[in-house]
């Protein structure tokens, strides 16, 4: 036991004392529910010199098309929860304006550009069809499968055209991609999910990814993870600024909730180190909020929300899209072939 007892030093030194007071009791609450998880798993005592590193792990969201004034006024508990662990910042989509690198503000080509850490003069998508990736420049999912051993993944999307078309789940020129945990489809399963007016049943169809994310990631925990939320979107095309709007991005915050309590809980029990790191694709026209597409301020104004308590000044001077991949690389500690690293058009914003 008086082993065990230094082990929860450890731990709680790593997840309590870093946490703002606020956290402070919540934090140990967990964490006292972890020791309790982490003694009945590991039995035997251990000496002080077999404590390993916490496991990385990593979790990114994507909610689709809110601008960042609108993601300030409107109230998000569950990202605010989030942002006090780390930070919250405005970031930019769209590349360097009037270069071959500048980027559509439009969903396929911001989902390119974070999953490869590129804009679209390489990634090669500029929008949601008659998608055409050059698979040249590896997703983050690639990147993962290519260390030994493999790194676990999962997603879970509104659209299933992420997986088989953005990543290239299972094509020879992603040396045949493989996700572990997969919740998507269901735009395409009209009986389990039926068309409604307005688009309605998108937001179904988010719920049941968000706590299918949620699941598994609390029973399985995969190491590299993405969401895709796509219904707040939909409003904004159907209704632009608005109480609608609003009220969407109101039900996304909970969504994220139920995933950001998954990720605490395992960081609680099994001691693991996780990221979570929430942002949009793009923002929306200043006149009706209802378009998106160009180069306008609002369209290229997103927002970052993260956990993460390594983050260095670049997070906070509108860090963009291409910036996520080196992020989540080096908080996973991944190693990059030097082609890849070669390609890539952002810098971390983690230490
Ligand atoms: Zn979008």
């Amino acid at each position: 036991m008086a082993t065990n007892y230094s082990v929860r030093v450890i731990r709680e030194t790593r997840y309590v004392g870093k946490r703002r007071d606020v956290h402070g009791l919540y934090w140990t609450g967990l964490f006292l529910l972890g020791v309790v998880g982490l003694m009945g798993i590991t039995g035997a005592a251990h000496g002080e010199s077999d404590a390993v590193p916490a496991e990385a792990k990593a979790v990114f969201i994507i909610v689709d098309g809110i601008p960042a004034d609108v993601i300030e006024r409107v109230a998000t508990p569950a990202l605010d929860d989030i942002a006090a662990a780390g930070g919250y910042t405005r970031a930019q989509m769209g590349g360097p304006m009037g270069t071959p690198a500048q980027t559509p503000t439009v969903s396929a080509p911001g989902y390119m550009s974070l999953v490869t850490g590129t804009w679209a003069d390489k990634h090669n998508v500029r929008a949601n069809d008659e998608l055409e990736p050059n698979y040249d420049y590896w997703s983050l999912f690639r990147l993962a499968k290519s260390i030994e051993p493999p790194l676990t993944t999962g997603l879970f999307s509104t659209w299933t055209d992420n997986r088989t078309v953005l990543l290239g789940q299972g094509l020879p020129a992603t040396d045949n991609l493989a996700i572990d945990y997969v919740a998507d489809g269901f735009e395409h399963d009209s009986l389990g999910f039926p068309h409604r007016e307005h688009d309605q049943h998108i937001e179904v169809i988010d719920r049941h990814v968000a706590a299918e994310a949620a699941r598994v990631i609390a029973a399985e925990g995969p190491h590299l993870s993405w969401v895709y939320l796509q219904y707040t979107d939909d409003v904004a095309h159907a209704s632009g600024d608005g109480p609608d709007f609003d009220a969407a991005v109101g039900v996304m915050d909970g969504l994220v909730g139920q995933i950001w309590a998954a990720v605490a809980g395992r960081q609680a029990q099994y001691g693991e180190d996780w990221l979570i790191l929430v942002t949009t694709d793009h923002g929306r026209d200043a006149e009706t909020g209802q378009d998106h597409g160009g180069q306008s301020l609002r369209e290229r104004t997103t927002w970052m929300v993260t956990n993460s308590q390594r983050l260095n000044p670049a997070y906070y001077s509108q860090p963009e899209m291409v910036d996520i991949y080196p992020s989540i690389v080096a908080h996973l500690g991944l190693p990059i072939p030097q082609q890849v690293a070669a390609g890539l058009d952002g810098s971390s914003f983690i230490d």
